[in-house]
């Protein structure tokens, strides 16, 4: 479904965009970085608030763009350690955007990793088996506005007092495309959307605390090794041989292991950097200690580290996550293979933190969405 918003989205303007317009319009080119600076270092809200600004060209923004793409409607802290924010889009879509705070070993209580976790499609059209952004299918995909204006909403939320957006931003140690949808799939929005949060007239946040999380479309990887900001690659594996990874990932059909792990290869290659392999526990699927060993030599051979992460129950599916006594065996394969590998018992789960899931919910309690049978 293709959704065009009724005015531009301010969020979505590159510096170079922004002074085109300006210039068309017959202003002063310098204006374009005074209202980048309005937005992402002083953080106004309105055209109203850039006080420096003469009226008519106040007017002349406020008349040409939109200024709020999204609208926080359920803000929900976790006793744990993961909020999730469900932000409304200009046609009511719903989408989340999470802030993870995670304790830091070695390091005073109160000192956390704080990272946030955007979404890019509103749904996704990948279908993987397990997962509640996939269970009812692909909407749309995001504006780069709407892939900005969730870090703005992040900030507007963290601390509605502080002046500048950019450094609010700043306290995130991380940010993970790793929310609803699949990023590779709306390449070019999230490669603006990125532009302008890396951009010093932008939110200036470093390109390598940024990862971008696939389930593997391997054109794109290849065309994320060769862009020049420097992002991380999670991938998203989830089986360690095609006949497993193809029971619960459609698009390993489409791209099988032999294809996917070389795009993997050249992209670490490349970059000189360690990737990250997501894979998920599920018990009877994909938890044997023969998958563990298999996955090994795949992370092996990548130099990548292993994130293991036990199944988050969704609503509708059932899938179960295996005893932890299994997720220990697993992991204990893989350090004595000599991998890098975490176990993260997940994070959230109060929540629905599994991505895409409390829109789920709330969509399916708007009637937006019907309910789904047991097992995708
Ligand atoms: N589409 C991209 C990014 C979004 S999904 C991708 O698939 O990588 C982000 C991560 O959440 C993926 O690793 C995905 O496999 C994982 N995930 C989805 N559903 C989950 C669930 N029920 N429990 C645990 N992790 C889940
Ligand atoms: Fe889409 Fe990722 Fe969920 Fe698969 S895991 S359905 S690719 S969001």
């Amino acid at each position: 479904m293709k959704y065009t918003p009724d005015k531009p989205l301010i969020y979505g303007e590159t510096l170079e965009s922004l002074r085109e317009r300006l210039v068309a319009s017959g202003e002063k080119p310098f204006r374009a970085g005074q209202i980048m600076d309005w937005l992402y270092k002083k953080r106004a809200s309105s055209a109203e608030d850039m006080t420096n600004l003469s009226k008519p060209l106040r007017a002349w923004l406020a008349e040409t763009f939109e200024f709020t793409p999204a609208t926080p409607v359920l803000d929900k802290r976790s006793g744990d350690v993961t909020d999730k924010l469900l932000l409304q889009l200009g046609d009511r879509s719903l989408i989340e955007t999470v802030i993870i705070r995670a304790p830091q070993k070695g390091v005073g209580q109160d000192k956390s990793r704080k990272t946030i976790c955007i979404s890019t499609q509103v749904g996704c059209a990948f279908g993987c088996k397990f997962c509640a952004s996939g269970l009812a299918g692909w909407k749309r995909d995001l504006h780069t506005g709407e892939i900005v204006a969730q870090f703005i909403e992040v900030c507007r939320r963290e601390d509605p007092n502080t002046p500048r957006a950019s450094e609010e931003l700043a306290s995130f140690d991380n940010l993970v495309v790793m929310g609803m949808g699949e990023p590779l799939a709306n390449y070019d929005a999230l490669m603006r959307a990125l532009t302008i949060l890396n951009a010093e007239w932008g939110l200036n946040f470093g390109a390598r605390r940024i990862t971008i999380s696939t389930s593997g479309l391997v054109p794109r990887i290849y065309d994320l090794a060769d862009e020049p900001m420097g992002f991380r690659l999670a991938l998203s594996l989830h089986g360690a041989t095609d006949e497993v990874r193809e029971q619960i990932m459609p698009v390993n059909r489409k791209w099988p292991l032999k294809e996917l792990l070389p795009a993997a290869k050249a992209f670490s290659e490349k970059h000189g950097r360690m990737i990250t392999l997501e894979f998920i526990l599920i018990q009877d699927i994909n938890d044997s200690l023969d998958q563990a060993q298999r996955l090994a030599k795949i992370a092996r051979n990548l130099h990548a580290h292993v994130n293991l992460i036990p199944y988050n129950t969704v609503q509708g599916l059932d899938w179960i996550r295996p005893s932890e006594a299994q997720q220990d065996a697993f992991v204990q394969v893989l350090h004595e293979a000599g991998v890098s590998a975490t176990l993260r018992r997940e994070k959230g789960h109060d929540i629905n933190a599994a991505c895409g899931q409390l829109r789920l919910q709330e969509e399916r309690e708007r009637g937006q969405i019907e309910p789904v049978p047991a097992k995708g």
